[in-house]
């Protein structure tokens, strides 16, 4: 594995490019963010889209923001709302399975002025995509990946209100392809290449999807989209992105963060709360498969911020990421009506074993905590002697 030399995301992370001098696209987006990009202008630049899609007479909602309660989304409708004056439709699609806190979060939205739509796909079939999503594709949240992006377009379409407001430009912040580094819009070539694996909701009517179950999951077809005018952007090309100050204002505002602090996986209180599976297990996937998580994300943005410098993040990012999660993995398999053996051996089977450490049989090497070593965490020799076995 390469690290990054700024910040610590190593090179196995899908789509990441790596300049010749070992510095990854999301350090070189941060420094645009940082010195480069006239944020004031993109602003304004935003102020003036949105005066074409204002809804002047008062007598229908003027945009979509897709909401899943969390800061990001609550930080986009506020902003729309009481900065720029928009009236905005909010439109939730109910997560595998929602928490506590998601909940009051969706609350706190509304207490905060918004409409919402909820939009929530027969659980049956939810259960049956999740079935899918985890033994087949490693992602154990893979319908609410798809939905998340499909119900927004489809409430759109059926509501006639073209304009939907997405958050953070992920390609943009995390790191990607040069090609979608700079772009402002989401459409279905983003959503099949991100977020499908490749897959088309088509596809799963081969397996024994009834296609009349997967309605909220159909991205709509280019004549509706062209009828309505639908158009996603990007709040994150206009606005500077600054998790950091969002929550601040956030919580100032009443929102809530995870309330037994970081989430499993992650090195903050204040991503992916929404869904019990979402936290902990899909990051944990992620782990397994690229060898980072969560925290290594997070951490990135402290250092790419100027919040951490990289010592630091190197030396913490081991409490936070690669241990099983616990929390909801009761709930997880009766869930998906699955032995605590097949959910090991599922996890086993998405495990990249050149990231891990392998005995002479080819079997996982844990630490005494039955977690796994990596061969390489980016540190010097003798610091990765000191991992107990
Ligand atoms: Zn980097």
């Amino acid at each position: 594995m390469r690290y990054c030399k700024k910040c610590i995301m190593p090179d196995t992370r899908p789509e990441q490019v790596f300049d010749e001098n070992d510095i990854c696209d999301a350090c070189h987006s941060a420094e645009k963010k940082y010195n480069e990009i006239d944020w004031t202008k993109r602003k304004q630049e935003l102020g003036e889209i949105l005066d074409r899609y204002r809804n002047k007479d008062g007598t229908w909602w003027d945009c979509i923001v897709p909401v899943s309660g969390g800061k990001n989304s609550c930080f986009q409708a506020y902003t729309l709302k009481y900065e720029f004056g928009m009236n905005p439709l909010l439109v939730n699609h109910i997560p595998c399975e929602i928490t506590e806190v998601g909940l009051k979060n969706l609350t706190f939205l509304r207490d905060l002025g918004f409409d919402m739509i909820q939009v929530g796909a027969n659980r049956q079939m939810y259960r049956k995509m999740a079935r899918k999503g985890f033994f087949d594709l490693g992602d154990s949240c893979w319908p609410e990946h798809i939905g998340i992006f499909t119900a927004p377009i489809r409430v759109a379409v059926q509501y006639k209100i073209p304009l939907i407001m997405w958050g953070e430009n992920s390609q943009f912040e995390l790191g990607g392809p040069a090609s979608r580094r700079e772009n402002n819009f989401l459409d279905r070539s983003w959503l099949e290449e991100f977020q499908m694996y490749g897959y088309r909701i088509s596809d799963l009517y081969d397996e024994g999807f009834d296609k009349k179950d997967l309605l909220f999951f159909e991205y709509p077809s280019d004549e509706e989209l062209k009828e309505v005018g639908v158009t996603g952007l990007f709040l994150g090309y206009y606005i500077k992105w600054e998790n950091a100050e969002q929550v601040k204002m956030m919580k100032k505002l009443g929102w809530s963060p995870n309330p037994d602090g970081p989430v499993e996986e992650a090195y903050h209180d204040y991503e992916n709360l929404d869904c019990k599976w979402i936290g902990g297990l899909h990051d944990h996937f992620k782990f397994l498969k690229y060898g980072f998580s969560r925290a290594t994300d997070q951490l990135c943005e402290e250092i790419r911020s100027g919040r951490m410098d990289r010592e630091e993040a190197l030396r913490i990012v081991r409490n936070y990421e690669g241990k099983l999660p616990r929390k909801y993995l009761p709930d997880f398999l009766k869930y998906l009506n699955c032995t605590e053996e097949e959910f090991f051996a599922t996890l086993d089977r998405f495990t990249n074993r050149k990231i891990f450490l392998t005995d002479e049989n080819n079997e996982f090497i844990r630490d005494k905590d039955g977690n796994l070593i990596k061969r390489d965490y980016g540190y010097t020799e003798t610091e990765q002697n000191t991992i107990e076995v």
